[in-house]
């Protein structure tokens, strides 16, 4: 069926969770000619991907790959998009489900606003930007990220002097469309008739949750210590530094780069499991890096290499071969700094037992994935499992299928993955879909 063409009668999807998953599973329901409705926490969609600099296995430029999807996304025929909600409560079974959503109020009029940016160039508030992490502030009134679809703008209400002081209005003064609306409500919205649930609500990272596993690592006690996601907002050239890395100390460029894997995963008893992309998408950051300067030494300190994918494993090699990447099989012991604020790495090297200490100018740590923010809320209002890492539970050998009928799940809510295979899984999780609301 054509794109636009809906079946007559016929039931709809939810899709919770507008990441790359998401995204795709929406795409081809809509594209069967199957109604979707997409629900987004966020502001905008895109997830983690929108983070990203470049992508493994090819080093192509994330945003470049992700923003055709989201524009498709956003005007396709068949999807409704309802970013910055939530779903609130589920009821029914497979194939004919009700579900409330909750569509909190941006206090921006969407059919206005055409994110020109001036609101947010005359906002007097500076907070933490929670897209770029420590590494910029955002204002009150803001885009999460530049080219973040809906273009619409949003007023943190927690941050904004209107708000919190009763002071201010300049954005609603300097628009010159009026699509500043300080009355605005949430609205609560309804949704019956739909046939099949995808849950992709992604992951986050330990550093959202306890930085004091990190803080261990020297996390923010030393500004040259950042984390992997940080360091892809570095080599950005939307990011903070506009693709220029630098120190957070003194703006040098870094000549030695230190990655720490596994933190906060594999030794803590919590969180026993791998997190399965970080070896990849580290040696694609040390390539990076060394495009951008090719005098630059790295050195990742591993405990082993996890590089199950087709090529991953010669991605590696060529790594080491062509990128000036030295691999260290090793345990960290400590992070400390000289008096130039310089990490020194001090860890046991595995091949022979001995404690060594290396001096670098930037040390970068591969965190940890950890299931969404609220996903035990989410399981309860799905009836649905979650495994003992409250990650969603599924059966060995379907990596879609969730403990209850109708709803499936796709993207790493259910586990650490990579692009390529949430999309893999997406598509998976789509057709699965689509057999419930076609009847088999
Ligand atoms: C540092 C780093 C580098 C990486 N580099 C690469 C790489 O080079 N190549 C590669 O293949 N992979 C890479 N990855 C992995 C990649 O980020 C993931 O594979 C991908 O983002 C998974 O997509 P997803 O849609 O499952 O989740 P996400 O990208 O997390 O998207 C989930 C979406 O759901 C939304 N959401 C969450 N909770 C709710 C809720 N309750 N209701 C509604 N919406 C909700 C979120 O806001 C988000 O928009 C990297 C990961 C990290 C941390």
């Amino acid at each position: 069926m054509s794109e636009g063409n809906l079946e007559k009668n016929s039931k709809s999807a939810l899709v919770i969770g507008g990441g790359i998953a998401g995204i795709q599973a929406a795409l081809d329901l809509a594209d069967m000619g199957i109604h979707v409705d997409m629900v987004e926490k966020k502001p905008n969609i895109g997830g983690r991907m929108a983070q990203l600099d470049k992508t493994f296995p090819t080093n192509d430029c994330s945003i470049c790959i992700l923003a055709p999807k989201l524009s498709e996304c956003y005007r396709h025929p068949n999807i409704t998009l309802y970013s910055y909600s939530e779903v609130q409560k589920v009821e029914g079974e497979n194939g004919n489900f009700s579900v409330d959503i909750l569509k909190r109020a941006r206090y921006v009029k969407e059919d206005e606003c055409i994110n020109c940016g001036v609101c947010t160039e005359k906002c007097p508030m500076r907070v933490i930007d929670e897209f770029d992490r420590q590494l910029r502030k955002r204002r009150a009134i803001y885009m999460y990220y530049l080219q973040g679809v809906p273009a619409i703008m949003t007023i943190d209400k927690d941050n904004c002097l209107w708000f919190t002081k009763n002071a201010c209005r300049i954005c609603e003064k300097v628009c010159e469309r009026e699509a500043i609306d300080f009355e605005q409500q949430d609205q609560q919205i309804k949704l019956t008739n739909v046939g099949s649930i995808i849950v992709a609500t992604g992951y986050n990272l330990i550093e959202d949750i306890d930085n004091e596993v990190l803080r261990n690592y020297g996390y923010q006690k030393y500004r040259n210590v950042v984390t992997a996601l940080e360091f892809e907002r570095l080599l950005s050239a939307s990011g903070p530094q506009e693709g220029h890395v630098k120190r957070l100390s003194d703006g040098e460029k870094p000549k030695k780069i230190a990655y720490l894997q596994c933190i906060g995963s594999r030794n803590d008893r919590s969180r026993q499991y791998c997190s399965s992309i970080c070896c990849m998408y580290t040696t694609k950051e040390a390539m990076i890096a060394y495009e951008h300067n090719n005098e630059l030494e790295s050195y990742v300190f591993y405990i082993d290499i996890r590089a199950g994918g087709k090529g991953f494993q010669s991605f590696i090699q060529r790594g080491e071969n062509d990128y000036n990447i030295k691999y260290i099989k090793s345990k960290i012991a400590q992070i400390t700094i000289d008096n130039k604020e310089n990490p020194i790495i001090v860890y046991e090297d595995l091949d022979n037992g001995e404690i060594k200490e290396l001096k670098v100018d930037l040390a970068v740590l591969a965190t940890c994935i950890i299931p969404p923010e609220g996903i035990e809320k989410m399981s309860e209002v799905l009836g649905i499992e979650l495994n003992e890492y409250s990650f969603i539970k599924t059966p060995p050998f379907d990596s879609t299928e969730t403990s209850k009928e109708g709803i499936f799940t796709c993207g790493c809510v259910h586990e650490p993955m990579d692009i390529p295979r949430s999309v893999s899984e997406a598509s998976g999780a789509a057709a699965k879909a689509a057999e419930v609301i076609r009847g088999g």
